[in-house]
């Protein structure tokens, strides 16, 4: 990320504060720091007004602050951020007081209110930051793609020690090791491993248990590259499957397949979610369908725009969303297919290369 992408993100929320009509902004969740400043460190505040920029944070990231962050002023501080970041509002005489609703700590809250005058007034940001980072630059775009090439890496790699025997708890460990190996920061969530009927838990946790010779094994995982998220989801048997976990696998293929066809800037979210559906409501099987068809990703493994029923969300050119369609049957299994896209003018870009046909090992 360069400097001048930096400038023009806290350019373009400055204008939302603007039309918020607010006089400044305090951001404390570490992402959106990050996503403003490109600071990674764990402990930092930023104040943002449509003329400047001040990151707080402690000496433990002095040298680093001093590196990577991008903002007008940089401050080093010893004891609460908030303190300094209060004192400095007070000497701004700044009135109203834009917070992270979502992040803020109920304490954080009580101690501006306490120690900041009364004329000052502390109101909930909107969601124009969620919205803004949901709209992804090249350089995003192209962090985002190098890390799907090395989720996906990492599943081909790791796929070699898939046999009967090993433990779920094993397989994971496996995909993560060869995440990092690839160059990954960590993993984007906890990987995903589910064998048998454990399956059919759409977040299931992997278990100390051995994969049976002939077993479903649903596989959801996610790399951090340069930052950035990503996320797939794909289904091995062990031997050959039966017939009716060949359906099902069948079936919410085409739901994928369906949803991802969906897409294209100018559609509902929710008209995405709706067309991955259909198929699965052709044969009865929407009832096993549980969760929402997908979601955005980018710094966060979750965040803008959500692909879910209803969602009014019109989508945009340079948006990058998951289309994960399942079908969870109780003491069967469950089978679910994710492709990370990136939403274009005239339909999308399927990033993920790996082939969603079922793998029989
Ligand atoms: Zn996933
Ligand atoms: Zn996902």
């Amino acid at each position: 990320m360069t400097p001048a992408e930096f400038t023009a993100r806290k350019r373009r929320f400055a204008l939302a504060l603007f039309q918020q009509k607010l006089d400044v902004a305090l951001i404390t969740s570490p992402v959106n720091v990050r996503y403003l400043t490109g600071f990674t460190g764990s402990n930092s505040l930023l104040i943002l007004t449509p003329t400047t920029s001040l990151l707080l944070t402690d000496p433990r990231y002095a040298i680093q602050v001093a590196q990577e962050a991008d903002a007008k002023q940089k401050r080093v501080v010893k004891g609460p951020l908030l303190a300094q970041a209060t004192e400095w509002l007070k000497e701004k005489k700044a009135r109203w007081i834009g917070v992270e609703a979502g992040h803020l700590t109920y304490g954080s809250l009580q101690t501006l209110d306490d120690q900041l005058p009364k004329r000052c007034k502390i109101v909930p940001l909107d969601d124009s930051l969620e919205k803004q980072r949901a709209l992804k630059s090249p350089a995003e775009i192209a962090r985002i793609r190098h890390s799907v090439d090395v989720n996906s890496q990492a599943f081909e790699r790791a796929l070699k020690t898939l046999k009967p025997g090993v433990t779920e708890a094993q397989f994971a460990a496996e995909i993560d090791y060869r995440m990092r190996r690839l160059g990954a920061e960590q993993t984007a969530f906890e990987t995903i491993v589910a064998s048998g009927k454990h399956s059919a838990l759409p977040h299931a946790k992997p278990r100390q248990a051995a994969i049976g010779a002939h077993a479903i094994v649903l596989v959801d995982m996610g790399a951090q590259v340069g930052g950035y998220m990503s996320d797939m989801t794909r289904m091995v048997h062990l031997g050959k499957p039966g017939r009716r976990f060949a359906d099902l696998h069948a079936a919410v293929l085409e739901a994928q397949l369906e949803g991802v066809a969906a897409v294209r800037a100018g559609v509902k979210a929710g008209d995405v979610d709706a067309a991955t559906r259909k198929p699965l409501k052709r044969q009865k099987l929407d009832k096993y369908f549980v969760h929402s068809t997908g979601h955005g990703l980018g710094l966060e493994i979750h965040e803008g725009p959500r692909i879910g029923k209803g969602s009014e969300t019109v989508l945009e050119e340079g948006m990058v969303i998951t289309i994960e369609p399942g079908a969870y049957v109780e003491g069967f299994g469950g089978i679910r297919i994710e492709d990370t896209v990136l939403v274009t003018k005239t339909g999308c870009e399927i990033l993920t290369p790996t082939p969603k046909e079922l793998r029989v090992l």
